[in-house]
C-alpha cells in the first residue's frame, strides 16, 4: 500500500496476508503486498479527504506544475526503464510495449497539463430582469480508480490525471494480479511533488474494497476499469448511494474488411492488433469479417505474419508475445480452442496449445488463428481476453455490420477500405464507442475513450473529462 506519502508493506492494523505477485513467465516471485483489512481502506479515505482541502485550494495552475514535474520524472531514462522492467515482470507483456505504455502516461500527462490554462467558469446576463448569473466549478473530492491488470500503469494516468488536475484526491485500487508498478508510480508522483495523501494506493480484495468505497461518505465519484461482471457488481453497490460512476469494461470489437483494401497491410495491422499484449486488450479485434473476395488471401498473410511472431518471456528483446497473465487464462485460451475445435476441427488453422518449448513455470499459449466460427460459439458470444484471432468470411457490408454488432460489448470496431461509401455506411452502422477506419487501436488523450451496451458507459480523456470531475454549481444574483 502507498498511504500519507509512506509505503506500506503489511496491514496498518495487524499482520494479516499478503499477495504474492509471481511473473508470469518464470512463476517467480516478483514481489508481495498486503491484502488490505477495511481498517487500512478507512485509513487511506480519511487520509485522501484530510488532503483535500489544501490540494483543492491550489490553483490550476500550481496543480498542472505538479502533475508537469511527474512528467519529467517519468521521462528520466533510467526511471522509464525501470518501471518497464517492473511492469514486464509482473504482467508478463514485451518490454518494448511496457515502455510504451510508461511513454503513454506522460503523454497523458502533458495533454491535461497543457489545457489547464484553458478552465474557465461561465459568466451570463440575463435581459429579462437584469440578473448576472454564473457557474462556479468545484472538484468533487475523493476520487477512486479502480484499476485493471492489463495496462495498470496508463489506465492510471487515464483517471488519476484529470482528477488531480481538477483538485480532486485520489484512491486507486489496483488490481492484485499487478499492483507493483503503480505502487512505484505513487512513490514517484510524490517525490515530484505531490503532497502526501492525495494519491493513495490500497491493494487487495477487489470486491471487500469495492463496498466498502460504494459506503464511504467521503468517495465521489468510482472511475473503474476491468470486467463487466465486476463492473455491475460495484456499480450496483455506488448506486446505493449515489456515487458518480464510469465504467470501462470489456470489448469484442469487430474489425470488416473490405474487397477493395490492402490485403497484405490489412494483415499485418490486425496481427499487430489482436496479439498486441498477448491479445490481452479490451479494443483488440477479436472477430474479424472479411469480404469473400479477399478471404483466403486475408487468411494466408495472417497465418505468414502471427508464424513470425515469438512467444517468450518479455524480458527479451526479441519477443513478441509474452505469457498470459495467469495460468488460470492460459486454461480459459485452450478451453477456447479446444470447443471450436470439437464443434470443427477445420477451424483450427494455427496455433492453441502450449508452445511445446516454453518454460513450464509460465503461462505462455501459442498465438491461435480460427476460421469460420459459428457466431453461437463461444469465442463469438464471450470476450476472449488472449491472442485467438478469430476470422469469417461475409458477402457483403450489411451481413458484416450485422455479425458485428451480433454481441453484448459495444466498445470499438473497425473498417478497412477506400471506398468512402462503405466506410461512411460502417462508422454509421456500428454499434459501439469507438470507430476506427483503416487502422484499430489509435488512442490518443485528446479523444475520448469508452465504450456502450455491455462495454459500460462514460468517457476517459480529451478536454471533456475535466467536467467529469468538478461539480457545477449555477449562481443567479441580482442588486
Ligand atoms: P477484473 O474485473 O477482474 O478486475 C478489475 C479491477 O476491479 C481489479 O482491480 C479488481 O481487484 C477490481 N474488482 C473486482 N471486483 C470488484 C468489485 N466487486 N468492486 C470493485 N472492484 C472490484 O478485470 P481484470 O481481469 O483486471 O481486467 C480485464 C478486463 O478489463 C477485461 O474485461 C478488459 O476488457 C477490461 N478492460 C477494459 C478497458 C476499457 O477501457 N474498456 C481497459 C482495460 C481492460
Amino acid at each position: 500500500m502507498f498511504i500519507d506519502g509512506k509505503k506500506y508493506d503489511s496491514s496498518i492494523t495487524s499482520c494479516t496476508d499478503q499477495i504474492r505477485v509471481l511473473n508470469p513467465a518464470t512463476g517467480e516471485l516478483v514481489g508481495t503486498v498486503c491484502l488490505a483489512t477495511s481498517e487500512d481502506v478507512g485509513f487511506a479515505l480519511d487520509s485522501c479527504h484530510a488532503a483535500f482541502k489544501q490540494w483543492s485550494e491550489k490553483s490550476f495552475l500550481q496543480r498542472s506544475a505538479v502533475l508537469s514535474q511527474i512528467s519529467t520524472r517519468l521521462k528520466e531514462k533510467q526511471i522509464q526503464e525501470e518501471l518497464a522492467v517492473l511492469l514486464t515482470k509482473e504482467q508478463g507483456k514485451p518490454l518494448k510495449e511496457a515502455r510504451r505504455e510508461i511513454e503513454g502516461m506522460t503523454e497523458v500527462i502533458d495533454y491535461f497539463v497543457g489545457l489547464a490554462s484553458m478552465t474557465h467558469t461561465d459568466f451570463f446576463t440575463s435581459k429579462s430582469n437584469g440578473s448576472y448569473s454564473f457557474t462556479i466549478k468545484k472538484p468533487l473530492g475523493v476520487c477512486v480508480s479502480i484499476l485493471p491488470w492489463n495496462m495498470p500503469a496508463l489506465v492510471l494516468a487515464w483517471k488519476a490525471v484529470p482528477a488531480l488536475l481538477t483538485g480532486n484526491v485520489c484512491f486507486v485500487k489496483p488490481s492484485g494480479i499487478c499492483p507493483l508498478t503503480v505502487l512505484e508510480l505513487a512513490a514517484i508522483f510524490h517525490e515530484a511533488g505531490l503532497p502526501a495523501g492525495v494519491l493513495n494506493v490500497v491493494t487487495g480484495s477487489g470486491s471487500a474494497i469495492g463496498n466498502q468505497l460504494a459506503q464511504s461518505p467521503y468517495v465521489k465519484k468510482i472511475s473503474f476499469t476491468g470486467s463487466s461482471d465486476a463492473g455491475k457488481k460495484l456499480y450496483i453497490a455506488a448506486a446505493q448511494n449515489n456515487k458518480r460512476v464510469t465504467l470501462e469494461l470489456g470489448g469484442s470489437d469487430a474489425m470488416i474488411i473490405c474487397d477493395d483494401a490492402d490485403i497484405q497491410e490489412c494483415a499485418k495491422q490486425a496481427v499487430h492488433a489482436r496479439f498486441f499484449n498477448c491479445g490481452q486488450t479490451c479494443v483488440s479485434p477479436k472477430r474479424i469479417f472479411v469480404f469473400e473476395s479477399v478471404f483466403d488471401d486475408f487468411v494466408k498473410a495472417v497465418l505468414a505474419a502471427v508464424s513470425q511472431l515469438k512467444v517468450g518471456n518479455g524480458l527479451s528483446e526479441d519477443t513478441t508475445t509474452g505469457p498470459l497473465s495467469s495460468f488460470e487464462e492460459q486454461k480459459k485460451m485452450i478451453e477456447y480452442v479446444e470447443s471450436v475445435r470439437k464443434e470443427n476441427a477445420a477451424s483450427v488453422l494455427m496455433g492453441g496449445s502450449v508452445p511445446s518449448n516454453s518454460d513450464p513455470n509460465g503461462s505462455f499459449f501459442e498465438p491461435a488463428v480460427l476460421v469460420q466460427v459459428p457466431m453461437t460459439s463461444r469465442v463469438m458470444t464471450e470476450e476472449v481476453f488472449g491472442p485467438i484471432m478469430v476470422i469469417n468470411s461475409v458477402k457483403d457490408m450489411d451481413e458484416a455490420l450485422k455479425y458485428s454488432n451480433e454481441t453484448h460489448f459495444g466498445l470499438g470496431a473497425s473498417v478497412w477500405t477506400n471506398d468512402l461509401r462503405q466506410a461512411k455506411k460502417a462508422i454509421e452502422g456500428f454499434d459501439v464507442g469507438i470507430v476506427w477506419v483503416n487502422q484499430h487501436m489509435k488512442m490518443l488523450p485528446e479523444l475520448p475513450f469508452g465504450g456502450v451496451k455491455e462495454s459500460g458507459f462514460g468517457r476517459e480523456n480529451g478536454y471533456q473529462m475535466l467536467n467529469e470531475y468538478m461539480e457545477t454549481k449555477t449562481v443567479v444574483f441580482k442588486f
